[in-house]
C-alpha cells in the first residue's frame, strides 16, 4: 500500500504516572510466568489511508479505546509478532533478529490487506519501548522480556473491505524460564480431524485467526494428556506441517536434519531459520521437504529418526518425546532429550544471552 508518511518517524514519550514501584516490579520479575504481567508503557503508531503512518508515541500501558464497530472485532484483520529481549551479564539489553520480525510482519500485512510498516519504524518502536521499560528486562537465567508487536484494523466500519484506519502497538511482558525444572521432552497429539491452514489461506501469516483455529485441537491434545498439537496438510492429510505455534525438525541417524518445506501453509519461524543456519554450519545436511506422518512414525520406530524437536521464540527448542494419534503412538517420554537438540538449544541460547559470540550479527543492542 502507498504511504505518504516521512521516515524516520518522530516518537513522543508520555511517561506513566502509575509506573510500578521498584519493589513491586522486582516481585513480579522474581516469578513472571508467561504473558501475565505487562510493563509500564506501550508504543503505538497510527495509520490512516489519508496520512499514512503517523503519530508515533510511547504512552502509559493501558486499555485501548476501540469503537465497538472496529473492523478487527468483526473480521479479524489482525497480525502480530513475537520476539525476545535479553539482558546480558554486563547489564546491556539486546533483541534477537528484530529486523526479521519486522520483515515477517510486512509479509503478514500483505496477506491480511494491512499497511506495511517500514522495518526501521518497527525496530524503532521496539527500541523506544524497551528503553522506557528497561528495568523490566529480567536478569535471571533463561528469563527475558517478551515483546509483542501487533497491528489491528481500528476503523469503525462494518463494510467488508480492508480498513482505512489501523493501529500498530508494541507491548512487553517479562517471561520466566520456559522449562523451570530443566528441559524435558513433550508429548504431541496428532490432529486428525482439524487442519490449521489450507493452500492459499493464511497459514504463512502470523495472524490471530490461525491461533483461534488451533484452540479446539489444542484442547483435544490436553484431553489426550499431550502438551501440544501437530497439524497435517489440509489436502491429503498426510504431510506434517507444524505445531500450533512452533516449527518441527527431525534428526536422522546419518546426521541429516529434515524440516517441512515452507509451502505457504507453514509459518516461517525465525527460530527455524536460525536452527537451519546453525545445523548447516556444523556440517549437517539440511533437507527442507515434505515429511509424511508415516515417515515420522516409521522413522522413530526403526531408529532412522533419532531426534524430533519443535522450535519457536517462546520455548526456543523443545524436544518431542512422544507422538500420539488415535490409533498409534511413536517414541517415548522416558528417553532423554536428543544430543543435537540440546546442543543446538545451548548454542542458540548462548548467542541470545551473550555467552557465545554472535558471528551472524543476529543480536541488536537496544540499551
Ligand atoms: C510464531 C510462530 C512460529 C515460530 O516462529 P518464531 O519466529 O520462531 O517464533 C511457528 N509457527 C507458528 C504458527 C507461529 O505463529
Amino acid at each position: 500500500m502507498t504511504d505518504t508518511a516521512t521516515f524516520p518517524l518522530t516518537f513522543t514519550t508520555t511517561p506513566s504516572a502509575t509506573a510500578r514501584a521498584a519493589a513491586e516490579r522486582e516481585e513480579i520479575l522474581a516469578d513472571p510466568g508467561f504473558g501475565k504481567y505487562f510493563t509500564d508503557h506501550m508504543a503505538t503508531i497510527s495509520w490512516s489511508i489519508e496520512e499514512g503512518w503517523h503519530d508515533a508515541r510511547v504512552v502509559p500501558y493501558g486499555p485501548l479505546r476501540l469503537d465497538p464497530a472496529a473492523a478487527v472485532l468483526h473480521y479479524a484483520q489482525e497480525i502480530f509478532e513475537g520476539l525476545k529481549v535479553y539482558r546480558h551479564a554486563d547489564g546491556s539489553i539486546w533483541a534477537f533478529r528484530p529486523e526479521a520480525n519486522a520483515r515477517r510482519m510486512q509479509r503478514s500485512a500483505e496477506r491480511l490487506a494491512l499497511p506495511q510498516l517500514p522495518e526501521s519504524a518497527f525496530v524503532e518502536a521496539v527500541k523506544r519501548l524497551v528503553e522506557a521499560d528497561s528495568e523490566w528486562v529480567p536478569s535471571a537465567p533463561e528469563t527475558s522480556l517478551y515483546v509483542r508487536p501487533f497491528m489491528i484494523a481500528s476503523e469503525a466500519f462494518l463494510g467488508v473491505r480492508s480498513a482505512h484506519g489501523v493501529d500498530f502497538h508494541v507491548i512487553a511482558s517479562p517471561a520466566g524460564a520456559y522449562f523451570p525444572g530443566g528441559v524435558r521432552p513433550v508429548s504431541i497429539w496428532l490432529s486428525q480431524d482439524y487442519t490449521r491452514a489450507g493452500r492459499g489461506g493464511m497459514g504463512a501469516a502470523k495472524t490471530g485467526g490461525n491461533y483461534a483455529a488451533s484452540l479446539l485441537p489444542q484442547a483435544e491434545a490436553y484431553e489426550q494428556g499431550c502438551q501440544q498439537v501437530v497439524f497435517l496438510d489440509a489436502e491429503e492429510r498426510r504431510y506434517v506441517e507444524e505445531l500450533g505455534g512452533m516449527n518441527v525438525f527431525f534428526v536422522y541417524a546419518d546426521g541429516r536434519v529434515v524440516t517441512p518445506a515452507l509451502s505457504g501453509t507453514i509459518l516461517e519461524g525465525i527460530t527455524r531459520e536460525s536452527v537451519i543456519q546453525l545445523a548447516k554450519e556444523r556440517g549437517h545436511a539440511i533437507e527442507e521437504r515434505r515429511v509424511s506422518i508415516d515417515e515420522w512414525r516409521e522413522g522413530v520406530s526403526s531408529g532412522d529418526i533419532t531426534e524430533v524437536f519443535a522450535c519457536g521464540t517462546a520455548a526456543v527448542i523443545t524436544p518431542i518425546g512422544l507422538l500420539k494419534a488415535r490409533d498409534f503412538q511413536a517414541g517415548s517420554l522416558d528417553a532423554p532429550a536428543g544430543a543435537l537438540t540440546m546442543s543446538l538449544r545451548e548454542e542458540l541460547t548462548g548467542i541470545q544471552y551473550g555467552r557465545r559470540e554472535d558471528h551472524h550479527d543476529w543480536m541488536l543492542r537496544l540499551a
